[in-house]
């Protein structure tokens, strides 16, 4: 369950993320990576370190040590299980699956939400993040499925939370971060051993291009 994620944000995610360019989506996907990944999280400080630095070069030192300090105390919360007062107190198996970044967003326990049915053993659920230019959803699929074959027209990012899939790029497991680029079909299968519950966040819209994917792809304009 401590095992460090092997597939990892590149340099531009986590450099955006610091810097706070990013939109919220992708801060979201980048957050829920960083609460389970301590090689991206020094890595991430370390930039952060840079950028309060530069900061101090322009601005008054007490503001560059006041956005470094907040930064440093928001990536401290990530792995804390207790809600802060006011907000709904998750379930066990929702605390163990969905870091704090994205339990948040999603705002309920796994088992309550309203998953749509995309095909055999897939569900999804479309998670309000932002602006709503980025599509970014829950995936739950059945132990050993199959993601409809799909492409599309940006990149998509996937960050596996429970469980593990593969495609022909590799296995990614929890805390692991696949990327997929517009040009890449690909089919994804989930482990045999246990479901698998991934977050993926999609710049541009998603494309089933198998024959049971163009019957999909109906219900994914919903
Ligand atoms: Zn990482």
């Amino acid at each position: 369950m401590t095992k460090t994620p092997g597939h990892h944000l590149d340099e531009e995610a986590l450099l955006g993320y610091a810097s706070g360019s990013l939109g919220e989506a992708e801060s979201v996907l980048v957050a829920t990576h960083l609460a389970l990944c301590p090689t991206c999280r020094e890595r991430t400080s370390t930039y952060e370190a840079w950028g309060g630095a530069v900061l101090s070069q322009i601005e008054p030192s007490r503001l560059a040590d006041d956005a470094l300090s907040k930064t440093m105390a928001r990536l401290s919360q990530t792995e804390a299980s207790e809600p802060p007062c006011g907000q709904a107190a998750f379930d066990h198996a929702t605390v163990m699956t969905l870091p704090r970044p994205l339990r948040d967003y999603v705002g309920g326990n796994l088992d309550s939400l309203p998953w749509k049915s995309r095909g055999r053993g897939v569900k999804e659920l479309p998670i309000e993040i932002g602006d709503g230019s980025v599509r970014a959803s829950l995936l739950r699929i059945r132990p050993g499925e199959t993601i409809p074959q799909h492409t599309h027209e940006g990149v998509e990012s996937t960050l596996v939370l429970k469980g593990a899939f593969s495609d022909e790029t590799g296995t990614y497991a929890r805390g692991d971060v696949a990327i997929a680029t517009a040009d890449h079909d690909h089919a994804p299968v989930a482990d045999s051993a246990e479901e698998c519950i991934c977050f993926a966040v999609i710049e541009g819209p998603l494309r089933f291009t198998g024959p049971i994917g163009r019957v999909l792809n109906l219900f994914v304009r919903s």
